[in-house]
């Protein structure tokens, strides 16, 4: 209650807009993942690894727009090749010379070398479970339980749901996250444990008997909305076999860990080559840009023309521009290799606070992103992170944070992400903050 009241006391202007807000967006913000009780904190500017909420706030970000400015905020390299493309034309509906950098680009990332470009991750799912069902002709796919895709209809299913909803094991609930989602689609997503290959097998199995083949698994290969599920060692390989020998299409979804893990994203971390993937996010540099790459077997349903992969600001110049620049010359190996130190260091500073104090839960992480779970025991997959998540801790942590400098994510279920910009100094505050908070439990 002490931490509620100070926030609210630092973000009185953000109360005020918020009141402004309201009257012509819906809810006073512009995306529902941007509502929060008692108001949103609206913010004024970013710099680096700072942000500056409208009340004056400064704050080292952890939150970096949920994980894409992985380059940190208005940096000068993507600002040029703004500017410049700016002064040549934004926007034509046909294809340019950047384009084609960064498909090359991707393609050399992820050793898959057939790309196309969205405007989001939502985009890029939707598209790449279409040309999986136009490609095998089946209407049926699979999906991990808890896992968020996008704002589409097919995959808007078994999120956020209830402990008790869950349903048994082997037999998880097909449920549509919120109302405006057809019955009729929803019943074509079937969700399977994540980190359970055998689970994903057998129900695998019983729709192909059923005559419900699926004609793709869609997946994070490492979970990223339940703060951080990392994949059990041989998972990703099992799940690698089984599609393959079911002829069924795989795809990564890389909105969040492609580009900020490693320079090919979790294709190269954990070395499991998928037959799509979709990226966004961190790709753009801040635009709003999307891209899904693929094999040759698995892109040609786009490439003969019989699945439509279309959208007037796909490959704007604008977000290619960006996009170019962010690949090439500030996601350099040198970038990925200051993220991994710096996440080693916020990591282990998190691990010692909470074994000195003895707290419930453990520090995890890959590349830039990582969290402290709040839980005795460890989290593998959807059914564990209800049955055992801190809700009370992780609600703490993040008051705490507000009230002392450190952006994060809204709610209980985030990770942070580091930025290129961040240094030493960010990720200690960062521990401290989260030391503070021990102290004060102990007290
Ligand atoms: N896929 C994953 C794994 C995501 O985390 C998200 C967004 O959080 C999306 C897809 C959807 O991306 P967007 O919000 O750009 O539509």
């Amino acid at each position: 209650e002490r931490e509620e009241k100070q926030l609210n006391e630092r973000t009185q202007r953000s109360d005020e807009t918020y009141k402004r807000a309201q009257v012509h967006l819906s809810g006073g913000v512009a995306s529902s993942y941007q509502l929060r009780d008692p108001w949103p904190i609206y913010l004024e500017r970013g710099s680096g690894p700072k942000v500056w909420d409208v009340d004056g706030n400064e704050m080292w970000d952890f939150h970096n727009g949920f994980g894409s400015m992985v380059q940190g905020h208005a940096h000068p390299a993507i600002g040029k090749a703004l500017q410049e493309r700016y002064a040549s034309g934004t926007h034509f509906a046909a294809p340019t010379e950047d384009a084609i950098a960064v498909g090359d680009e991707l393609a050399r990332r992820w050793g898959l070398p057939k790309w196309r470009f969205t405007n989001s991750g939502s985009e890029s799912t939707m598209d790449a479970i279409r040309i999986a069902r136009g490609t095998t002709g089946r209407e049926t796919i699979v999906k991990i339980f808890g896992s968020y895709h996008g704002h589409h209809d097919g995959v808007m299913v078994s999120i956020g749901v209830e402990y008790d909803q869950i349903g048994d094991h082997e037999n998880l609930a097909s449920l549509p996250y919120g109302a405006g989602i057809p019955q009729a689609v929803v019943d074509l997503t079937i969700p399977v444990p994540f980190n359970d290959a055998a689970a994903m097998e057998r129900r695998i199995e019983r729709l192909t008997e059923e005559g419900r083949k699926p004609a793709c698994v869609i997946m994070e290969p490492a979970m990223m909305n339940l703060g951080v599920v990392l994949p059990e060692p041989g998972y990703l390989e099992a799940v690698r076999d089984i599609t393959r020998r079911h002829g069924i299409i795989l795809i990564f979804d890389e909105v969040k860990t492609g580009l900020t893990i490693a320079a090919g994203g979790a294709t190269e971390r954990f070395g499991i080559t998928p037959d799509l993937v979709t990226l966004a996010k961190a790709l753009g540099g801040g635009t709003p840009i999307g891209a899904i790459g693929g094999t040759e077997e698995a892109m040609a349903a786009v490439e003969d023309g019989s699945v439509y992969q279309v959208g007037t600001y796909n490959g704007n110049p604008l977000g290619m521009a960006a996009t170019k620049a962010n690949l090439l010359e500030v996601l350099t190996p040198e970038a990925y290799a200051h993220l991994d130190s710096l996440n080693e260091r916020i990591l282990a500073g998190c691990e010692g606070v909470i074994r000195k104090h003895n707290l419930p839960g453990y520090s995890v992480g890959v590349g830039s992103k990582g969290c402290v779970t709040f839980s005795a025991n460890k989290i593998v997959d959807y059914e564990t992170f209800k049955a055992n998540q801190d809700k009370d801790l992780s609600e703490l942590a993040w008051l705490y944070n507000m009230n002392r400098g450190i952006f994060m994510t809204p709610g209980r279920e985030e990770e942070w992400t580091l930025s290129v910009t961040h240094d030493d100094a960010s990720v200690d505050a960062y521990v401290q903050v989260f030391e503070a908070m021990a102290d004060d439990l102990m007290a």
